[in-house]
């Protein structure tokens, strides 16, 4: 009887996933089994199976092995719930074929390297916009932010008697521009 703690014990020693900088997406290729259920994760000679076919995850308690021997193939998989398409296992190395999606693993049921690295191609490519859009995200945090300053030193240039036309100088517009933009907010 394997034991699921071993299992998650060697799991934990290497890191297979990767991540984006915003965090939505962490990317992995599973190993995939007939009854559509998949792992990310395998150590001590078993794969462990955490999660229902749906995709949700299953109690602890109810965590399960599965032999490298019953892997169909893989699939590159996303934590934000995409999926990439169907990698098959073939019973030997002459039979391995990357452009059509047929890859031979060793007794231990993980991809071969190549495998992996065109797999997780198909999932940098579902990442592709949303990392276009990262820049997008920095920038206008660094702007509201930026927002945020502004109205703080304003309203600590009015407390200290700087007039409107004073604080319209200041930023580069009219006082009444200054006026309209800040009165409300810092009084
Ligand atoms: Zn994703």
């Amino acid at each position: 009887m394997i034991d699921c703690q071993d299992i998650l014990t060697a799991i934990e020693g290497e890191d297979m996933s990767r991540q984006t900088d915003d965090g939505k997406h962490e990317g992995y290729v599973a190993a995939w089994f007939a009854d559509d259920r998949w792992s990310g994760g395998w150590g001590n000679g078993a794969f462990l199976i955490t999660r229902r076919a749906d995709g949700s995850m299953l109690p602890v308690d109810e965590w399960f092995p599965r032999p490298p021997a019953e892997v169909i193939g893989w699939r590159p998989m996303c934590e934000c719930g995409w999926r990439g398409s169907f990698w098959t296992r073939v019973g030997s190395p002459a039979e391995e074929d990357i452009s059509r999606q047929r890859g031979y693993s060793s007794e231990f049921g993980d991809p071969s390297q190549e495998l992996d690295d065109a797999a997780m191609r198909e999932w940098e490519r579902h990442i592709a916009p949303s990392q276009a859009a990262w820049p997008v995200v920095q920038a206008a945090r660094e702007f509201y932010d930026a927002q945020d300053r502004l109205t703080d030193v304003v309203r600590q240039a009015r407390a200290d008697g700087a007039s409107w036309t004073d604080i319209g100088d200041a930023a580069g517009m009219t006082r009444q521009s200054a006026h309209e933009r800040w009165s409300k907010v810092v009084g």
